[in-house]
């Protein structure tokens, strides 16, 4: 628990949350500013600041419920696909330091069909041969 955590105050119960699972590692709750209908949020009960922090049950624990999710609510809102998306870092876009996993439900019709369109860079072969070298 981190007094000065969002997340960590829903989960205790201090702020309020529409809440759509839950057992005893997690929680899951609408986003309070969604993407799409229905985006969701899948909360470790635990403090963990990011997927570095994360201990690697949790992680592992965190991909079959995010399955379990994504199946459970692609029945009931009929959407037509699912985007998974977990922000690491200002720079990576996150804004509460919570470790937390995006449902992001999509629709065929939506208005905002470009949510996650992102402009490619390119790179010389041998750049890439110096990233493989580099990552193996
Ligand atoms: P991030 O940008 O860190 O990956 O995602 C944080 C998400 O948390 C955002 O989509 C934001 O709308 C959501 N969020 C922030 N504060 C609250 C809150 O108090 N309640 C809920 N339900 N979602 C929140
Ligand atoms: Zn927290």
């Amino acid at each position: 628990m981190d007094q000065n955590c969002i997340f960590c105050k829903i989960i205790t119960g201090k702020i309020p949350s529409k809440k759509i699972y839950e057992d005893e590692d997690f929680l899951v709750i609408l986003d309070v500013n969604p993407a799409s209908k229905g985006h969701a949020l899948i909360l470790p009960k635990e403090h963990y600041a990011n997927l570095y922090e994360l201990p690697e049950d949790l992680a592992a624990k965190t991909m079959l419920l995010a399955k379990k999710m994504a199946e459970h609510m692609t029945k009931k809102l009929s959407c037509d696909g699912f985007n998974l998306i977990q922000n690491n870092g200002e720079v990576a876009g996150q804004t509460v330091f919570h470790f937390h996993l995006h449902l992001i439900p999509r629709y065929q019709d939506a208005e905002n069909d470009d949510l996650l369109r992102w402009d490619t860079l390119e790179f010389t072969g041998e750049e890439l041969t110096a990233m493989v070298k580099l990552l193996v």
